[in-house]
């Protein structure tokens, strides 16, 4: 039987029709005031500019605002903290998306922690991490909830699944594991020092590619019946985990692109709706 495809795109739009019907009751209660995410992109990579800019055309469909921030590549970490500072003092802002990464002069993690808790919608602070592992109230990482909200979509159940994480890094890996763990599933976190990583491969009933090369997890390592998740995205299409020749074999899949991608945009606006809610209520 063909596996169940997980369609991001899909559930992505669903959510926004709902959105866009919160954002509208909200503007009615508070005199035409909206949810604001606030984006802030440090230099002119282009790839980061287009996430940005993706990011503010999804606010804009669910009739939400947001606020750019584009900060010069010189620009000192202290200054950076700063500006993340008086967003956190603003209160038209509800949301604070820090396009990853920044150039490497700059200290990502005390940028990123700068974020105050209840306007960190992207999820990546220690602070909101921490809760998260915990099973306290936080915003979950944006791509790792995405991941979560699709499985939960169509009804698949983590508890007692051994899940394989490949890739530990802060925004995917490492969150996408903990909050697999509060799922009930038992959790291999898999990563560059990892021995005979095959070996771990051909025991997951959820593999999650979060590796940043292209099909680097090669489709025979993956067992009959299993799900598969590919977060990347590379050019010509493909992700980190060598679908085509599952489709017909495995229990569920996420396609490429169309699959992780729509999720990840999708959980930053549905957090900074509910941020909104609540700081407008
Ligand atoms: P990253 O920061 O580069 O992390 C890559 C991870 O892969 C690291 O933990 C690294 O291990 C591990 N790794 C590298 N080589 C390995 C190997 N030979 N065997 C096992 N593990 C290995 O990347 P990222 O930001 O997490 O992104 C991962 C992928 O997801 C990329 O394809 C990216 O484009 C995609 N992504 C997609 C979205 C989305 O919205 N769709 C969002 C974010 C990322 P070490 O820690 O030991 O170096």
């Amino acid at each position: 039987m063909p596996a169940l495809l997980l369609d991001g795109k899909y559930v992505a739009q669903l959510t926004e029709a709902n959105l866009t019907e919160r954002v509208a009751k909200l503007k009615e209660r508070t005199g035409d005031r909206t949810p604001v995410l606030a984006t802030i992109l440090v230099g002119d990579d282009p790839a980061s500019a287009t996430y940005v800019k993706m990011k503010a055309n999804a606010c804009k469909r669910i009739g939400m605002e947001s606020l750019a921030i584009e900060l010069p590549s010189t620009i000192k970490t202290n200054d950076l903290l700063r500006e993340i500072e008086q967003l956190n003092i603003n209160p038209d802002v509800h949301g604070i998306l820090l396009q990853h990464p920044v150039p490497s002069h700059i200290d990502e993690r005390a940028a990123f922690d700068m974020i105050a808790l209840d306007k960190d919608v992207d999820g990546v602070t220690c602070l909101g991490f921490g809760r998260m592992s915990m099973g306290e109230p936080a915003y979950g990482c944006a791509t790792p909830q995405g991941i979560m909200r699709l499985l939960e979509h169509y009804k698949l159940d983590l508890a007692g699944l051994h899940a394989v994480v490949v890739g530990r890094s802060p925004i995917l890996g490492k969150p996408m594991a903990m909050m697999m763990l509060q799922a009930n599933a038992t959790v291999t976190i898999c990563h560059s020092r990892t021995r005979d990583l095959e070996s771990h491969i051909r025991q997951a009933d959820l593999v999650v590619g979060a590796v940043g090369r292209p099909e680097f997890i090669r489709a025979d390592w993956i067992k009959d019946d299993a799900i598969v998740v590919d977060a990347g995205y590379h050019p010509g299409g493909v992700g980190d985990i060598e679908i085509a020749p599952l489709i017909e074999r495995v229990k569920a899949y996420t396609p490429v692109p169309g699959g992780v991608g729509p999720m990840t945009i999708n959980t930053l606006i549905m957090q900074t709706v509910e941020s909104g809610e609540s700081a407008l209520a």
